[in-house]
């Protein structure tokens, strides 16, 4: 079974959770501020204008000059706002790069009398239109994000054994799934963060996170009652190769340090694993006859789907997606929606696995 959490982030301690307002706003911006700061209140936050680590940013961006609010610890997560006259047609095109420049978890682009279009990390795109309850809204979409822990840090023990340091029969049926999704179209390519940030960010960035980069989607496939192989984060899923740098093995999170264990060989420079593998350990440790876990943005007819809009990496959306599989008719063969995001699959293999979704998988996930 899943354990409890136990933290060592004073952020994630503190009680009640506080709230951080940054940046300059325009005028309408200005107004939605306030009401939104008095929802956070009503609901349990509290506002303290000082906060060296706040819970939660709300960042206030101008277009011209996207401002990021530097976190001094991981535990913060902010959401950005920037007002526009009208949406653009393509968001995403046009758009996410303010989420990442802004080093935000979440861009809330407001058009005043159209009402709010949400951004998220993971290509989520949703719109909340002004009107009655308009703040209250807004908190709904913004708190699931604002309220969960990410589960990114990754603790190398240079531990694998020697005859699995070029791998073994597992990691080439992770490469050739791999590959087989790429066949597919269903891993879009990496988003380039060094390209838009300049090297300061960057830095920022990966010091915090220790992110290689962003991309989408990831595979994983069990070794053994304990220990699972899974695709690194950031890299090229169509072209998983080495050991501890596209592959690694994780055996283990440790909850005391929030921490995913991985055993690599030693002497290398490892790259870090998937931000879901704390979601792929919670469902292998619950149901040993699952075998391996793929995760797509893609969508199938008629699924369950998770409720709220977790983002990536986080130990709630790994909790939402272990209760999806739990329910499961079969949890070694379901499949599982996560909402506005893409699909995890479980199945005795990756072999699996592909021949269930082959020719079922919708390109578009549904938004609501
Ligand atoms: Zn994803």
């Amino acid at each position: 079974m899943v354990q409890s959490r136990s933290h060592t982030d004073p952020i994630l301690e503190k009680s009640p959770p506080s709230l951080l307002l940054w940046g300059q706003p325009t005028p309408a911006l200005k107004a939605l501020a306030q009401s939104l700061s008095a929802v956070f209140q009503q609901r349990g936050y509290r506002l303290e204008p000082g906060a060296e680590a706040p819970r939660a940013v709300l960042n206030f961006i101008r277009a011209e000059q996207p401002t990021p609010y530097r976190r001094k610890a991981q535990g913060t997560m902010v959401i950005s706002f920037l007002e526009l006259p009208q949406m653009p047609p393509d968001p995403i095109a046009a758009l996410y790069s303010y989420l990442v420049r802004a080093l935000s978890n979440m861009l809330v682009v407001y058009v005043p009398g159209q009402g709010a279009y949400f951004l998220t990390l993971e290509l989520g795109q949703y719109h909340e239109p002004e009107g009655p309850q308009f703040a209250e809204r807004l908190f709904e979409r913004i708190h699931p994000i604002a309220s969960s822990v990410l589960v990114v840090n990754n603790r190398f023990e240079a531990d694998l054994e020697p005859e699995l340091w070029q791998g073994d029969t597992l990691t080439q049926s992770l490469s050739a799934a791999g590959r087989r999704l790429a066949e597919w179209d269903l891993l879009p390519a990496a988003f380039p963060i060094e390209e838009i940030l300049p090297p300061e960010d960057l830095r920022h960035v990966k010091r915090l996170y220790g992110i290689g980069g962003l991309s989408y989607g990831n595979l994983s496939v069990r070794k053994d009652s304990q220990r699972f192989w899974m695709s690194a984060s950031g890299v090229d899923k169509a072209n998983l190769r080495e050991i501890g740098r596209d592959i690694l093995m994780v055996k283990d999170y440790d909850p005391v340090e929030n921490a995913m264990r991985l055993s690599v060989p030693p002497g290398l420079e490892p790259r870090r694993v998937s931000v879901d593998a704390i979601e792929h350990w919670m469902i292998y440790r619950e149901h040993p006859q699952v075998g391996a876990i793929i995760h797509v943005h893609a969508w199938m007819e008629n699924i369950p789907s998770t409720q709220f809009n977790y983002p990536c990496g986080t130990y709630e959306l790994a909790c939402a997606v272990a209760e999806k599989v739990r329910q499961a008719p079969d949890p070694s063969r379901a499949v599982v929606g996560l909402k506005n995001h893409g699909l995890t699959i479980t199945g005795h293999s990756l072999e699996d696995i592909l021949e269930r979704i082959e020719g079922r998988l919708l390109r578009q996930v549904p938004m609501s």
